[in-house]
């Protein structure tokens, strides 16, 4: 056929190559999964989007082996600051203490993350990058699905097991499979600037102006970078505030810039929207294409690798034969409240920035206040409690027996600590390092304080690790400590089950509905 190219096969097509669409490849290709990952445009983008990353998120860029170029090219363990309508500070917020081996909050810049996760890509012999690609027709059958794509040599159809749709908030995919979105989008829209060459040490804290007249943010970076937000105010357009005069004057009362120290700059509009459905026979939506929110509470992009990390290592279970469709179907009960949440989330925050209402923001400036002489209250808002981290009542996970410890019971469903442990030969290393990238397991021997086992499961080939012994210098895991609890981790790093050592094979039973041939004995290969 005419401008027709052959049939490529593969085992999980990409669609996008933002930040998400690039961790769903390096994620799938270290798996063992082929992926072609296809992107309309020639490169990754240099856009000023987001800024603020999260542990989970800093977990997974070390696990695909970025974060030794990527810290250099962060401000790491950052906090907010509010302040109110005559410039007084409102609240300092610290995030929780690092529990994922990654500070809580980091301010990086996403076109350096995106280089970075391509370059990553880029090694991966797996993975099979085609950017000026454009996704364009997908068909879904009952064991493939075929999709079209478009390049500069014509048409051609890609039939993969499994479609990642990580094509953004406008999602053709997701239109085309005519899957609806529940939300709203702001009215207010928001000039975004990052600049270069500020001078001096930068200060460890965002900063939330909420003057009730034109909110502004200011989030600190590293290497002379600051980036501005400014709130348009009624009748103020894109097209006149993105001039380079027009910046100078939003950001003189912070500092004087030159003209080449404005480095991006772009106007936008945020939605509070989330998918109904993230999953469509053989396609999943992933990222902006499954949820967008508002960027107040820095957590659109951060949901979207969380969203990947929970998907790549299903898929793979399926493609090998080992995982069962509901499995797949896991994905959306355990990512979609979530990201309900962080919508919201977003939201009152916006609501609480934002605001231009004399009196309200008035009353809003006392309580915020007030709430420093309620100790509790205090905790709650400068220890970042508001922001609640995933947890799975229903999904991938076994319930808890009704007589676990609440310390045990509350792991399940959640992701597991990784502190630094120190192994028999006196030298230290992450916990992740010894997980491997499957499933394991971590025991707590009754009666031996100080020390637990971690054993991956058996992998592929049939080979079983033996269990290596550490002791919990950091102390992470002291409500374990000697307790004979076992916990069973799946490859995301999520806390499976919890039960005493004795009933391990029992709660990996529990799991049959997902895994059927998940087994911690090595497996028989003939
Ligand atoms: C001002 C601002 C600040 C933000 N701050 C933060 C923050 O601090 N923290 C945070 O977590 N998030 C933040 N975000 C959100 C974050 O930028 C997004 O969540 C993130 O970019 C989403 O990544 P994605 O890969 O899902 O989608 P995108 O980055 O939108 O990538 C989608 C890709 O798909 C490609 N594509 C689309 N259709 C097709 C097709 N048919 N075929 C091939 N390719 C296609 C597009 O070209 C694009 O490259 C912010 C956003 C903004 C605008």
């Amino acid at each position: 056929m005419d401008g027709w190219n052959s049939m490529i096969e593969t085992d999980v097509l990409v669609i996008g190559a933002g930040p998400v669409g690039l961790t769903a490849a390096n994620l799938l290709a270290d798996q063992g999964l082929r992926v072609l990952l296809a992107e309309r445009h020639p490169g990754t983008s240099d856009e000023p989007r987001a800024i603020s990353i999260t542990d989970e998120s800093l977990r997974v860029m070390a696990e695909i082996g970025i974060m030794d170029r990527l810290a250099p090219e962060m401000l790491m363990d950052t906090g907010a600051r509010y302040f109110g309508r005559r410039g007084q500070l409102l609240a300092a917020v610290r995030p929780a203490a690092p529990r994922l081996g990654q500070p809580g909050k980091s301010q990086f810049d996403q076109p350096v993350l995106e280089s970075l996760l391509l370059e990553a890509a880029r090694q991966r012999p797996l993975i099979d990058l085609r950017f000026n690609t454009e996704a364009f027709r997908i068909s879904d059958g009952p064991d493939y699905v075929d999709t079209v794509l478009i390049d500069d040599a014509g048409k051609s159809t890609v039939r993969a097991k499994w479609v990642v749709a990580c094509d953004g908030g406008r999602s053709p995919v997701r239109s085309q499979l005519g899957i609806p979105m529940e939300g709203s989008t702001q009215v207010q829209k928001w000039i975004v600037v990052d600049t270069v060459n500020n001078p001096g040490e930068p200060e460890k804290f965002a900063e939330f102006h909420c003057n009730g007249s034109r909110p502004v943010v200011v989030v600190p970076g590293v290497q002379g970078r600051r980036r501005y937000e400014f709130m348009l105010l009624p009748g103020e357009e894109a097209a006149q505030v993105t001039t380079p005069a027009a910046i100078q004057a939003l950001i003189a009362p912070f500092r004087r810039i030159e003209e080449e120290d404005i480095r991006r700059a772009a106007v936008y509009v945020a939605h509070s929207r989330v998918a109904l459905n993230y999953r469509a026979g053989h396609v999943l939506l992933a990222g902006d294409a499954a949820h967008m929110m508002p960027p107040f509470a820095g957590q659109a992009l951060n949901a979207g690798v969380r969203d990947v990390a929970n998907l790549a290592w299903k898929l793979a279970a399926t493609v090998r034969g080992e995982g069962t469709d509901a499995l797949v179907d896991t994905y959306q009960a355990e990512r979609r409240p979530h990201a309900v949440d962080m919508v919201r989330l977003s939201q009152r925050i916006g609501a609480v920035v934002m605001n231009v209402h004399p009196v309200l923001t008035a009353v809003r400036d006392a309580v915020v206040t007030a709430s420093g002489i309620v100790p509790a209250a205090k905790r709650w808002l400068t220890g970042m409690k508001f922001l609640k981290q995933p947890y799975f009542r229903s999904g991938c996970v076994v319930a808890p027996a009704a007589g676990l410890s609440k310390s045990a019971a509350a792991l399940v469903g959640r992701s597991l600590s990784q502190p630094e442990v120190r192994l028999r030969s006196g030298e230290t290393a992450a916990l992740d390092a010894l997980l491997g990238a499957g499933w394991a397991v971590l025991r707590f021997p009754a009666g031996q304080a100080g020390s637990f086992e971690v054993q991956p499961f058996a992998g592929p080939s049939g080979e079983n690790s033996a269990p290596v012994t550490v002791t919990d210098t950091a102390g992470a895991f002291t409500a374990l400590a000697g307790s004979g609890i076992s916990l069973i981790v799946r490859p995301d790093r999520y806390v499976a089950a919890a039960v005493p050592a004795g009933d391990e094979s029992q709660a990996i039973d529990g799991l049959q509905a997902y895994l059927p041939r998940l087994s911690l004995s090595p497996v028989q290969v003939s």
